[in-house]
């Protein structure tokens, strides 16, 4: 489709003036971004009239879909009524009570403190913070490496770089000290020869020889997704959480989930890690917090941590001027409401979920350019490969998922591209029908990828 006026001087504008987030601006600028304008549902519009349903919930975030009523009139009320204080001077207000009640309404009952932010690289750049403070508080000082994981994201501030192991964007802030990483259990690419679940002992013992090599007096956390989504969607095998469970126990090092994108239902489960059975001591959470409606983010805490941070801690050295903002609160609050009380969360687990995981086994296991199905809920993955039986996988399977998420958006539907993988995680509300067009399009544009690609 040509652009019309309009999209060329937006475009033209945006080239002027802004750098656009994991991107190449030149080649942006040379092809022009698309520009969105509206979103229904999970509809988008962009600034041509072209309608794309969208498979992604914009970035891991709008749970409830676009155009929330209630949610919008959450915010303009709270605005009228306070539109902003902090949470610094003694003081407090209704919403981020009100929002932490709720919190922990739908939390298990092992979590009791939350501190809030306003991004899920906030969050964990909190969470680097707090547990090495923790230990401090502990008489253990020198605990204080993080143990992260190989192509994990955590965010793209200095400290949640240097955790995450995306080794290009390690290299581009210049990495810190005292963070460690271990594998990705990524069974289809690295296990040829084992069984899943060999594999994923494996995967996880590699924590316990990392451990053992840094020693166990300087390791603070292992910190992790409970399943990995930016560097390449990968759901861990069934016995993964268990063994690294079991090692941080033994050895004393706290299990920290980042929930930034499996919080608020994504599995069919509130929280990931009560999909995949495993007690983490800390949870960060953004995104499903307010669907993406306001920014807001926060660090659950256990309650021993909690405990140990309000009874022995004295001063955190810590805060933010819009952390616990009362328009996010309000927002927050709205979201978690509809969440609950509409039933989206029970709706993924029994209904949503298991059919489009159904719908894309049937669609692509016996696929020619696929080679894994995996998903939980309402998030997953398919994995191109040239032989299935093999797990070989192509050499340029990244140029291969970048062009059949273009071909998406031109057939319709946003997929995103990761490492030689498609992903899609669609909003909780999406319908069966909606699940139909998803997958229907995301085979077109895998169908037009095989072709146009030969
Ligand atoms: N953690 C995970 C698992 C994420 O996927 C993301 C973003 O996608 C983040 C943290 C960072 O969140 P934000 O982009 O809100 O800073």
């Amino acid at each position: 489709m040509t652009a019309s006026v309009n999209t060329k001087a937006y475009q033209s504008l945006d080239a002027a003036h802004h750098i656009h987030a994991f991107l190449d601006q030149k080649q942006l600028n040379a092809e022009g971004p698309r520009v969105i304008t509206r979103g229904e549902g999970l509809n988008l519009w962009d600034s041509d009239g072209k309608r794309y349903l969208d498979g992604m919930s914009g970035l891991w975030c709008t749970y409830l879909g676009y155009g929330r009523k209630d949610l919008n009139q959450a915010a303009f009320k709270q605005m009228e009524e306070l539109v902003y204080y902090n949470l610094f001077f003694h003081t407090t207000h209704p919403r981020v009570i009100e929002l932490s009640e709720l919190l922990f309404g739908i939390l298990p009952s092992k979590y009791s403190h939350a501190i809030y932010t306003n991004s899920g690289s906030e969050s964990n750049e909190l969470l680097i913070r707090t547990v090495r403070r923790y230990w401090q508080i502990q008489g253990k000082p020198e605990k204080k490496i993080l143990i992260g994981r190989w192509n994990g994201y955590h965010g793209s501030t200095l400290g949640t770089a240097a955790l995450g192991g995306m080794d290009f964007m390690q290299a581009m802030g210049g990495m810190l000290p005292d963070f460690a990483h271990i594998g990705e259990p990524y069974w289809f690419a690295q296990g040829a020869g084992l069984s899943e679940q060999d594999f994923g002992l494996k995967a996880a013992q590699e924590l316990e020889i990392k451990i053992l090599e840094l020693g166990a007096d300087k390791v603070a956390a292992f910190v992790a997704e409970p399943f990995q989504g930016a560097g390449g969607m990968i759901f861990p095998p069934a016995n993964y959480w268990a063994e690294i469970q079991r090692i941080c126990r033994k050895y004393d090092v706290l299990l920290c989930a980042d929930e930034v994108i499996s919080g608020f239902g994504r599995t069919g489960e509130w929280f990931g890690h009560q999909h995949f059975g495993f007690e983490p001591d800390t949870l960060s959470i953004a995104k499903g917090l307010t669907s993406g409606y306001i920014p807001m983010g926060g660090l659950i805490l256990s309650h021993k941590m909690g405990e140990t941070l309000v009874e022995k801690g004295g001063v955190f050295a810590h805060g933010s001027t819009y952390g616990g903002h009362p328009v996010a609160a309000a927002v927050a609050i709205a979201n978690i409401k509809a969440l609950r009380d509409e039933g989206w969360v029970d709706r993924v687990k029994n209904d949503t979920g298991p059919y489009l995981q159904k719908l894309l086994r049937e669609t692509f296991d016996n696929h020619p350019l696929i080679g894994q199905v995996q998903g939980h809920g309402l998030v997953a993955a398919i994995q191109f490969a040239q032989d299935k039986a093999t797990q070989k996988r192509f050499a340029n399977e990244n140029d291969i998922a970048w062009h059949c998420r273009s071909v998406g958006f031109e057939e319709g539907v946003i997929i995103r591209s990761t490492l030689g993988r498609m992903i899609m995680a669609p909003a909780l509300v999406a319908t069966h029908s909606e699940l139909d067009e998803l997958v229907e399009k995301t085979k077109r544009a895998v169908d037009r990828t095989g072709r146009e690609l030969k």
